[in-house]
């Protein structure tokens, strides 16, 4: 199987503390893959090592088949490599209209009408609130826009890390819903972070487990779910 993104051994550091200690990860296209883990675990660094920010000591990453370990940030981003970050990011003073034009600024408007009339048939929600200043929306309704923002850019490979953080559970299951459309209408490759293991899992066609900057199990998403260490550790009373 040839990955589109491929991490292997990849160590990172914040000073002299490891945060990776040797991570081994693959997403193929067309893939949903979890990453899930407790707080700590090392899953925001994977990701942000992806874009360089730490950048990975040791180990190797590709997209694509290009290696990226040493790419600058700028133009990694340009890899048609998006991301929704921990904490969605939105610009709370710019309108839903305008954060989506800031996804779009990657393809340089190239399909701008067509991208924009395509997340307001995924999002209804910000077709409703596109005048609405990004601050002032619901929890869901910015979790929705940082997923739009990030799609405007037609990315190849869409990374979420924790979007239904902070979410009542009825819209994390909307936004994980239509994660799972995009992939199966559009194809759409995911890398998702989480630490909702249930519906990240469930919907993920191959699931990693993080503890403590390592890897420590891999596998099939739903046969993750079966598994009393995971059911243990991650599931406890969910
Ligand atoms: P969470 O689910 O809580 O976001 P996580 O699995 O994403 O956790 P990380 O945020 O990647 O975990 O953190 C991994 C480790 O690196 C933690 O011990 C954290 O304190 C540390 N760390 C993260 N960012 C920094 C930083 N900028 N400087 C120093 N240490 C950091």
């Amino acid at each position: 199987m040839s990955a589109l993104l491929s991490i292997k051994g990849v160590t990172a550091y914040y000073g002299a503390i490891a945060a990776l200690k040797g991570v081994d990860v693959d997403v193929a296209e067309g893939e949903i893959v979890t990453l899930i883990g407790a707080n700590g675990a090392g899953k925001s660094t994977l990701m942000m090592t992806i874009f360089g920010q730490p950048r990975a000591r040791d180990g190797l990453i590709t997209f694509d088949g290009h290696d990226i370990t040493r790419t600058p940030t700028h133009e990694i981003a340009r890899l048609k490599i998006a991301q929704s970050p921990e904490g969605r990011r939105i610009f709370g003073r710019m309108t839903v209209v305008e954060n989506l034009q800031m996804g779009a600024a990657v393809t340089k408007f190239a399909h701008y009408d067509e991208d924009l009339a395509r997340i307001f048939a995924i999002f209804p929600r910000l077709k409703e609130r596109a005048g609405q200043r990004g601050g002032t929306l619901s929890g869901g309704e910015q979790q929705m826009l940082a997923i739009g923002r990030a799609l405007m850019s037609r990315p190849r490979l869409l990374m979420l890390d924790e979007p239904s953080l902070g979410l009542a559970p009825l819209i994390a299951k909307q936004i994980f819903s239509v994660v799972e459309e995009l992939n199966r209408t559009e194809r759409l490759t995911v890398f998702l972070v989480e630490q909702n293991a249930y519906h990240a899992l469930r919907l993920a066609h191959r699931g990693y487990v993080m503890v403590n900057g390592r890897i420590t199990m891999s596998g099939g998403g739903r046969e993750l779910l079966e598994r009393p260490e995971v059911r243990a550790a991650y599931l406890e009373g969910g």
